[in-house]
């Protein structure tokens, strides 16, 4: 099976089970990198206290965010989950932003994937999946987030080989999913839903929309991922 058969399969199988992802919307890409680095790229509806910390004059800009205390930080996000460890982390990120785009909420990414991935990824605190999650979701890059749920379903289901490298893993989704016309970040969403509800440490696979699409004998390497 070519791998474009492959994620379109999945995709009709994950459409069929869950709808087409809603994606977020913020009204600047500034607000998209902090809702992202908060809850990840969900779309609405979001609790009340995250929506407040989003509509709050230290989070409008990044020139607010970086002049705001990391403890005054703390405390505006102290009723978001893992928001308080957070603060430091927007802090530094408004910097990088200032630094990289000037005072711009909506700048254009035009050095490209590779540069701003090498860059974002420098910063304490931000993971190679996160990095990427802002680079599909914030900037709308050709790039696919690897988190920990969309490898295991990955590597179950035979896409992708132990150990995993990134550049392959990367033209896999990229490629594959670009040639089968189908948007990244709503494949990236529905596999994130799926992992989160089937495929965890242990692989539930009994009434996962992805069943039908396992191998002969199963999951691989169900327990090494
Ligand atoms: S739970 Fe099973 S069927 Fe579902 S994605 Fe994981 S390995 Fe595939």
């Amino acid at each position: 099976m070519t791998e474009l058969t492959r994620l379109a399969n999945a995709d009709a199988h994950l459409r069929a089970a869950y709808g087409s992802p809603e994606l977020p919307e913020s009204s600047s890409g500034w607000q998209r990198f902090v809702r992202t680095l908060l809850i990840g790229p969900v779309a609405d509806p979001i609790s009340e206290a995250v929506r407040e910390a989003l509509e709050s004059s230290a989070l409008a800009c990044p020139q607010a965010t970086s002049q705001t205390s990391t403890a005054d930080l703390v405390e505006l996000l102290a009723k978001v989950p893992r928001g308080s460890q957070k603060a430091s982390l927007l802090r530094t990120t408004a910097n990088w932003w200032l630094t990289t785009f000037g005072d711009t909420d909506e700048p254009d990414w035009s050095h490209g994937l590779d540069y701003y991935r090498e860059s974002l990824r420098k910063i304490r605190g931000l993971g190679p999946a996160t990095v990427d999650e802002l680079l599909l979701f914030v900037a709308r890059l050709d790039v696919f987030s690897l988190d920990r749920g969309t490898l295991r379903v990955a590597i179950r289901h035979g896409w992708l080989d132990l150990p995993v490298e990134d550049d392959e893993s990367q033209a896999f989704f990229v490629r594959g999913l670009r040639d089968a016309a189908i948007d990244l970040r709503e494949f990236s969403r529905l596999i994130t839903r799926v992992a989160e509800a089937h495929c965890g440490r242990e692989p539930r696979c009994d009434g996962c929309p992805l069943q039908p699409l396992l191998p002969p004998n199963g999951p691989l390497n169900p327990d090494s991922c």
